[in-house]
């Protein structure tokens, strides 16, 4: 078995079973966004093996990324991400199925993207986008993990539909988004992005607890963590309108 002598540091003295990396290897999470978070998400998930990952970014690699998007090498600037992403993991991991799409998602696309993935990891990089996902992932009942970052600070979340608040309940969409282009510093997105791939191994594996109802909130100027807690706001717009109850 090849496979588990890859992954025997996984489940040999962490705790996670070999149950439980069977359950990584046969599992399928979706990435969105390729970017500076898609990175380090898609770079520990091939790491920990799970089986099947879906990546969507529409843009192409630019020089001015590489400071934070560690999975793109200088010679696929030009190239479009989804492809130097699934380059990267091809050569690290051969054994990780890889599907990609080279599309920016809107509403009237998405579905066919989403329908056979049950977890979708949030690496946009705009809040516009954010939202979207956030009431695309409560309409068709999937588990989303959130991240996001700022300079040296960062964010992460895990919505579960029906279960847990979603991401207007704890950040309050404002009636206009003004899309500025932020400060990203490769150690912090990177963190935050470690930290959702925790989560995706947490709900894979059932092993620990994530996030739920909580935002932990990351300061990289003192190297501090705080839990914000949140419960389901019941005037929250987007969790109403997509209750089944
Ligand atoms: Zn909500």
């Amino acid at each position: 078995m090849t496979q588990l002598t890859r992954y025997k540091r996984n489940f040999e003295e962490n705790g996670i079973t070999q149950i439980a990396q069977e359950k990584l290897l046969n599992s399928r999470v979706l990435i969105m966004g390729a970017g500076g978070l898609g990175s380090g998400v898609i770079m520990n998930l091939a790491a920990l093996g799970v089986g099947q990952i879906k990546i969507i970014d529409g843009d192409i690699v630019e020089e001015s990324n590489l400071n934070r998007q560690i999975i793109h090498k200088y010679k696929n600037i030009g190239r479009a991400k989804v492809i130097s992403a699934k380059d990267w993991v091809q050569e690290f991991n051969p054994d990780i199925r890889v599907e990609l799409d080279k599309i920016k998602i809107n509403e009237l696309n998405y579905f066919n993207i989403i329908q056979n993935y049950d977890i979708i990891v949030d690496c946009f990089d705009s809040y516009e986008s954010k939202y979207m996902l956030n009431e695309i992932a409560l309409r068709h009942k999937k588990a989303l993990v959130h991240g996001a970052t700022q300079g040296f600070y960062g964010q992460v979340t895990t919505i579960i539909p029906d279960k847990t608040g979603c991401l207007e309940c704890v950040i309050q969409k404002p009636k206009e988004i003004k899309e500025t282009i932020l400060a990203s510093l490769s150690p912090v997105v990177n963190t935050i992005a470690a930290l959702q791939a925790q989560e995706v191994l947490k709900i894979i594996t059932g092993i620990g607890m994530p996030l739920l109802n909580k935002l932990l909130i990351y300061d990289g100027t003192i190297s501090e963590f705080k839990t914000l807690n949140y419960t389901k706001n019941a005037t929250c717009v987007a969790c109403s309108k997509n209750d089944t109850f």
